[in-house]
């Protein structure tokens, strides 16, 4: 997965890439490094650990203030995580330097034909493969680097984000993509490579976002060329103007990228809906729907796919669309759909929902629906994103930039636009009474000032993290709606303080998980007012007749549960189809602060990376 950054201009490039580093961390942090140019010779520093650690490292290693740099931090998928496999990586001759983003599936042919040819590999890595590879082809055909960037990519199959620099021609830096995101900002004399905006948002906010295929010769004071890798054919490239903002991707004073981010859920959410919600008028308008419209209506059914906290998002999705569009919804993880063969006809409108809208699994899903002829429908976050790009139409969430690799703010906004989807199908349909309709209209505008309600039990949520956080297991139990709340709860837990939590729907437990339930479990139980209360009133006495320790999510001023359970948080009332967006909140604060109290690396939390990229 990880993140590449490079820079070619008149600054100091060492600065430059650092920083740049800083903020992709997020996609991946095992290891990182460093090369600068200085003018004669290339430094190289590398590292297994984050970026702080190559900063440590680079400080006596690197100190050339030369002008051009590349830098990579990386999520391992070819060798472990050590010095040795971290980017960036030299060819044979050491004139050649490459980072990487991706995977090269034919690494190891290629590897024994390069080996055959003399070449010695000191990394396990599939990147140290390409470079020389590339070093091969330039030798063979006496070519310049762009050229033999070309070939060779021609040779390989998989994913990369690449940017490579050849110490023979030291003005120019080839950047090439299929599959991972690269992104070039363009200054006044100087260019900015790397997998997102974020590393020149204060240089440039003009950027081109490479397309699949495509490759870009960056050359000083020269125009950036850009071509199709396949048949060298020349592309006008679009200059897109940046939208994002310095203080989006910085932590605003907060302790964490993670509680900026849950914080901001009021704020984002009205982003979300703002211009497309219209309660006094009684309309939902979202130019992707409005446009596809019959093809929504027509649909046979609609099928999601997701992954991660996107597929719990799904989840809820599933329950909206039923109930108020009267659409059937099937909700399938995108790396099990892309390989199973499954029944998708030009009747079927499909919806990939992925936050950074790079997921390769997801992607790969929606490539599948398009050749079966369906309609691909896609809810992104980031935009100009792959998946925005690939669908036929989309909607974009608006949450901003989610730096921490647990999703929150990701997870609610992609409700709202689902819900919003869900009440303009109804509408259309006329499945939901007018009446129905305009009070969940009204319903969604308030919802910011409820999360801003249940933001309020941040204490309460601290009070009982510090009761529970040695905890070695926890259950997380909810019903309809409120099921897939259980299971991101769940997965929140997992994800940033390696407490083993599992979610399931209430009624479940007595098929198996109540046999786990002692003196010693902790036991969330999502208990609102609407919905089916009493049935979870029921479970909640099961888990007490069983001494399990009960925290229960409730509305407030709910009398019943609280004499049942050992903690309880309140939030505000809200209906049961719109509740996911209120009941999730304590749930994300409480992995947070147990997660902290645990000191555990919330941001950036062991073994994963925010944008997943490799199947
Ligand atoms: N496949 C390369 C490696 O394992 C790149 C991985 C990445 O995208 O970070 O080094």
């Amino acid at each position: 997965m990880c993140g590449i950054v490079g820079y070619i201009g008149y600054r100091e490039a060492y600065p430059i890439v650092i920083k740049g580093l800083k903020r992709l961390e997020y996609r991946g942090y095992d290891s990182a490094g460093v090369m600068i140019y200085d003018g004669e010779a290339v430094k190289l520093c590398k590292t297994k650990g984050k970026v702080v650690d190559l900063e440590e490292r680079a400080s006596k290693e690197i100190t050339t203030n030369g002008t051009i740099g590349i830098g990579h931090t990386r999520w391992a998928t070819h060798g472990v995580p050590n010095d040795v496999n971290s980017h960036p990586h030299l060819s044979n001759s050491g004139d050649l330097v490459i980072i990487h983003n991706g995977i090269i599936e034919n690494y190891a042919p290629l590897k024994v034909e390069l080996i055959k040819r003399g070449y010695v590999f000191h990394s396990d890595t599939d990147t140290e493969v390409l470079v020389n590879l590339i070093e091969e082809v330039q030798k063979n055909e006496n070519i310049k680097l762009g050229k033999a960037v070309q070939i060779a990519l021609n040779q390989v199959v998989g994913a990369y984000a690449i940017a490579v620099f050849d110490k023979k021609n030291p003005d120019e830096i080839v950047a090439a993509r299929l599959g991972s995101p690269l992104a070039i900002g363009i200054g006044e004399g100087e260019y900015f490579i790397a997998s997102d905006a974020s590393p020149f948002i204060e240089y440039t906010s003009n950027a081109v976002y490479l397309e699949d295929g495509e490759m870009a010769n960056i050359r000083l004071h020269k125009k950036m060329k850009v071509r199709k890798i396949q048949d060298d054919s020349l592309v006008d490239p679009y200059i897109q103007e940046l939208q994002m903002n310095l203080e989006q991707i910085e932590k605003g004073g907060y302790d964490h990228f993670m509680l900026k981010e849950i914080y901001e859920q009021p704020n984002v959410i009205k982003d979300t809906y703002r211009g497309r919600l219209h309660p006094n008028e009684g309309i939902i308008q979202m130019a992707g729907v409005e446009d596809n419209l019959e093809k929504f209506l027509n649909a046979d059914r609609i099928i999601i796919v997701a992954c991660g906290t996107s597929w719990h998002a799904g989840l809820v999705a599933e329950y909206i669309f039923e109930e108020f569009a009267r659409i059937s919804v099937e909700v399938e993880y995108a790396s099990e759909f892309r390989y199973r063969n499954p029944i998708i006809n030009s009747k079927d409108v499909v919806i990939a929902i992925s936050q950074s809208g790079e997921t390769a699994d997801t992607m790969a899903a929606i490539k599948l629906a398009k050749e079966n002829g369906a309609f691909v429908f896609g809810v992104c976050n980031v935009v100009g994103s792959s998946i925005s790009r690939e669908t036929h139409a989309g909607a974009y969430t608006h949450a901003g930039p989610e730096i921490g690799v647990a999703s929150t703010k990701a997870f609610t906004t992609q409700i709202t636009v689902l819900t919003m989807i869900a009440l303009r199908l109804a509408k259309a349909k006329g499945t939901l009474s007018h009446s129905d309709f305009n009070r969940y209209l009204q319903e969604l505008e308030l919802i910011p000032e409820k999360v801003k309600e249940a933001l309020k039990t941040n204490d309460r949520a601290k009070e009982i993290a510090a009761e529970f956080k040695d905890a070695p297991n926890c259950l997380y139990l909810g019903r309809g709606y409120n099921f897939p709340v259980a299971l991101e709860g769940a997965l929140k837990l997992k994800e940033i303080s390696y407490i083993h939590a599992e979610g399931y729907p209430a009624a479940e437990m007595k098929h198996g998980p109540i046999a786990l339930i002692d003196d010693q479990m902790p036991v969330i139980v999502i208990a609102p007012i609407q919905g089916h209360y009493d049935k979870i009133v029921s479970n909640i006495q099961e888990i007490k007749s069983r001494s399990g320790r009960i925290i229960a999510v409730v509305t407030k001023g709910d009398t019943q549960v609280r004499e049942l359970a050992d903690y309880v948080i309140e939030i505000p009332e809200t209906s049961d189809a719109l509740s996911p967006l209120i009941t999730t909140i304590p749930l994300q604060l409480l992995s947070y602060h147990i997660a902290v109290m645990r000191e555990c690396n919330v941001d950036q939390p062991r073994n994963l990376a925010k944008s997943v990229t490799v199947e």
